[in-house]
C-alpha cells in the first residue's frame, strides 16, 4: 500500500506551498487507499520552534488533512541516524574526514577562482586514518560513486540525470556528531516505510544526493514526485504580497477551508475543466501523474470567487457554524463574538441568507452583519452619511410615522414603503437608500425589508428616528 508523508521544517508557519504539498500527499494516499504520515523536521535546533510546530498542526487540521499514527519528530531520531552512519563506516561506504574548516574554505575558494561549483576534493577518501591530525574531530562522509550518473525517474519531472562527478562525498555526520539533514531524511523515509515522496521541486537536487545514500544502504528508493513551486501572478517567485503567507493568514482573511482546498488542488493539477470539486471528487480524480511540470500562478481574485461560491453553496446552518467558529480569527471578530447574545445569534442566523449573497469572504460577511451589533445611535460610514442629507432625513421622519402603524412582516412593510414612495412620486430607491443608511449605517446590506424584520420593530423604528430630522 502507498505510504506518503508530509515533512515540514518547523521554522515558520505552514505556508501556502506547504499546504498544497500536504494536500497532494494526502489526496494521493486517499486515492490509492494508502496513508499519509507526518514528520516534523526539527533538526535545525536554532530555527525550529514550538510555535511553528503548533501552527503547522493547526494549519493541517484547518485544511482537514489528517495523518496516520504518531507524529514523527526527526531530531529525536538522531541516535538511529548515527547508527546508520556506523553501518556505512563498517561497510567501508563512508569515511572520516579530518579536514579543518580552513581547508574546506580553501577548497571552496579554489572552486570559485576556477569558476566551478564547489566540491569536496576527496582528500580523506582514501587516505590512511592513521594520518589523522590529533585533536580534530572528524566529519563522516559518504563514498559517492565517482563515475557514471544518478538517474531519478520522477513522476512529475520525468527522467532526471545527474552526472556523478557533480555529486561530491556529502557529509552524513558533522564533526559535532549531529546527523545532516540529507541523511536524516533518507533514514526516516526508509524507516517509516514511505513509498512515495511528493514534495516541492526545490528538493530535486537533494533527491540525487539522497539516492546515493539509499544505494549505499541497499535500500529501495521510494517513488519520487517533485512538484513545481507556486509562483506569483507575474510568474516571479511567490512573494508575501502575492500570497506567500501562512495558511492561518488565509483563515484570518475569511476563506473557508473547503474553498482553500479546492483552490490549492488546482495549482499545478487539473481534471479537465472542472473548477469546483468536492473532497470526494478530488480523492477520486487526483493522481500525481497528472501534475503539470510548469509552475502554477497564485491568483487572489480566483480564490475569492471560489470562496464566494462555497459560501453561497453552503447550507445556512453550516455557514453559520463556520462563521462563528472563525470569528475569533477575524479582525474585530472577538469583539463581535462577545456581543453574540442568543437574541443576536438568532438575528444573525436569520439575516444569513441575505448576507451571504453579498459576501465573498467571512470578513465581508462579518462586515455585512455589523449592523446587527451596532449600538444606537449608529455610526454612519461615509457613503451612508452622504445619503442622509437634509431632504432624506426629513423624508425619514414621515416614513417613520407610516411604518409605526404597519404590521411587522416583509410583505406589509414592503407594501407600506412602496405606497409611501409612490405617494411622494419617488422611485423606491430614493426611499430605500436612506432607510438602509439609517438602519445599517452603510450603503449596502441585505434586502432592506429583510433588514427591517431581522432587526425587529422597536430597534428599526428607533434607528430611523435617530436619523430623522
Ligand atoms: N523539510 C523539508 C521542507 O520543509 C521537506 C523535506 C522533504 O519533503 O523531503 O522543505
Amino acid at each position: 500500500p502507498v505510504v506518503t508523508r508530509f515533512a515540514p521544517s518547523p521554522t515558520g508557519f505552514l505556508h501556502i506551498g506547504g499546504g498544497r504539498t500536504a494536500l497532494f500527499n494526502w489526496l494521493y494516499a486517499k486515492h490509492t487507499g494508502g496513508k499519509m504520515l507526518l514528520r516534523i523536521e526539527d533538526t535545525d535546533r536554532e530555527r525550529s520552534t514550538e510555535a511553528a510546530i503548533a501552527a503547522i498542526l493547526d494549519g493541517l487540521q484547518w485544511l482537514g488533512l489528517d495523518w496516520e499514527g504518531e507524529t514523527v519528530f526527526q531530531f529525536a531520531r538522531a541516535p538511529r541516524h548515527r547508527e546508520v552512519v556506523e553501518e556505512l563506516l563498517a561497510a567501508g561506504k563512508a569515511y572520516r574526514c579530518y579536514c579543518t574548516p580552513a581547508e574546506l574554505e580553501a577548497m571552496r575558494e579554489k572552486a570559485r577562482a576556477e569558476g566551478r561549483a564547489p566540491r569536496y576534493d576527496g582528500t580523506w577518501r582514501d587516505r590512511d586514518p592513521s594520518e589523522a591530525p590529533a585533536g580534530v574531530a572528524p566529519a563522516i562522509r559518504i563514498k559517492a560513486p565517482l563515475e557514471g550518473e544518478t538517474a531519478i525517474e520522477d513522476r512529475v519531472q520525468g527522467r532526471v540525470v545527474i552526472p556523478n562527478k557533480d555529486l561530491d562525498d556529502l557529509v552524513l555526520l558533522r564533526s559535532d556528531g549531529n546527523p545532516t539533514y540529507m541523511l536524516s531524511v533518507v533514514v526516516d523515509d526508509h524507516d517509516m516505510g514511505v513509498t512515495h515522496i511528493i514534495r516541492g521541486d526545490d528538493h530535486l537536487t537533494n533527491a540525487a544526493r539522497q539516492m546515493i545514500i539509499y544505494q549505499a544502504m541497499g535500500w529501495e528508493v521510494p517513488v519520487m514526485a517533485h512538484i513545481p513551486l507556486i509562483h506569483g501572478p507575474d510568474g516571479a517567485k511567490l512573494s508575501k504580497r502575492h500570497g506567500a503567507l501562512g495558511v492561518d493568514a488565509y483563515r484570518a482573511m475569511g476563506f473557508l477551508p473547503e474553498a482553500m482546498r479546492n483552490y490549492l488542488v488546482r495549482l499545478g493539477w487539473a481534471h479537465g475543466d472542472d473548477e469546483i470539486m468536492s473532497m470526494e471528487q478530488m480523492i477520486e480524480w487526483f493522481d500525481i501523474d497528472d501534475v503539470g511540470r510548469s509552475a502554477s500562478r497564485f491568483d487572489f481574485a480566483k480564490l475569492e470567487n471560489l470562496n464566494g461560491h462555497y459560501m453561497r453553496a453552503a447550507t445556512d446552518d453550516a455557514l453559520y457554524e463556520s462563521f462563528v467558529a472563525t470569528l475569533p480569527y477575524l479582525a474585530g471578530g472577538q469583539a463581535m463574538l462577545g456581543k453574540l447574545t442568543p437574541a443576536r445569534a438568532a438575528q444573525l442566523r436569520e439575516a444569513l441568507p441575505g448576507l451571504k449573497e453579498r459576501a465573498k469572504t467571512l470578513i465581508e460577511l462579518k462586515d455585512g452583519a455589523g449592523f446587527l451589533f451596532a449600538e444606537r445611535p449608529l455610526a454612519l460610514d461615509e457613503k451612508a452619511s452622504t445619503i442622509l442629507d437634509a431632504d432624506a432625513r426629513a423624508m425619514l421622519r414621515d416614513l417613520q410615522a407610516v411604518l409605526s402603524g404597519v404590521e411587522w412582516t416583509v410583505e406589509a412593510t414592503e407594501a407600506a414603503v412602496k405606497a409611501f414612495a409612490e405617494s411622494r412620486g419617488l422611485k423606491l430607491g430614493k426611499v430605500a437608500q436612506p432607510l438602509r443608511a439609517a438602519l445599517t449605517g452603510r450603503s449596502t446590506s441585505p434586502g432592506i425589508f429583510d433588514v427591517l424584520i431581522v432587526l425587529g420593530r422597536e430597534e428599526s423604528l428607533g434607528r430611523i428616528a435617530d436619523q430623522a430630522a
